[in-house]
């Protein structure tokens, strides 16, 4: 591994992630199944957010616009819960995976103006996505691993990264190519 990367990879647990640890573009596929998983629209984004299906492009699109990077961090957040199914352990994990995503994504941009930073779920910067008008932050907005059509638990196995951390626990992922 590079001193970029491990440089980078500190950030990530600065930033407050539990683990970080790169991840070869070359791994990324997208896949239909996921993206077929988005459109049957479960949380309420399909065509409803800049950054979500089908507004973020077509499979084809996210692949091409993956290809142009060289390298990528692999960046979680694991959190314990108090029972099997723990809303609030897991709310309390995903706001903390959030706000690690937006210092770490604010300082990489800083260097690489370019990353294409792939957050666990849509873009939540707004508390309601300006769409179908312009969206209001476009150098903050990201999209999530999903709506690129990335399957989050291969990403993770190609990448050498654990995914399950045991019962009554939970883990969020996200990247950023740079
Ligand atoms: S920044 Fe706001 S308007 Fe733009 S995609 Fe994100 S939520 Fe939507």
């Amino acid at each position: 591994m590079g001193k970029e990367m491990e440089k980078w990879i500190e950030k990530a647990k600065e930033a407050g992630f539990t683990c970080a640890g790169e991840l070869d573009p070359a791994t990324l596929q997208v896949k239909e199944m996921v993206r077929d998983a988005c459109a049957a629209d479960k949380c309420g984004a399909y065509g409803h957010n800049w950054t979500c299906p089908p507004e973020c492009g077509t499979l084809e699109e996210c692949a091409q616009r993956m290809k142009k990077y060289q390298r990528g961090i692999l960046l979680q957040t694991v959190g314990k819960l108090q029972k099997d199914i723990d809303t609030k352990g897991y709310r309390e994990t995903e706001e903390h995976h959030l706000e690690a995503f937006r210092k770490f994504t604010k300082e990489i941009r800083k260097t690489y103006p370019d990353a294409l930073c792939l957050g666990a779920g849509g873009c939540r910067i707004c508390k309601t996505c300006a769409y179908p008008d312009p969206c209001r932050f476009p150098e903050q907005a990201c999209s999530s691993m999903e709506a690129y059509g990335l399957f989050v638990t291969q990403v993770c196995r190609d990448n050498q990264m654990q995914y399950y951390y045991g019962p009554k626990t939970i883990a969020y992922t996200a990247c950023v190519l740079f």
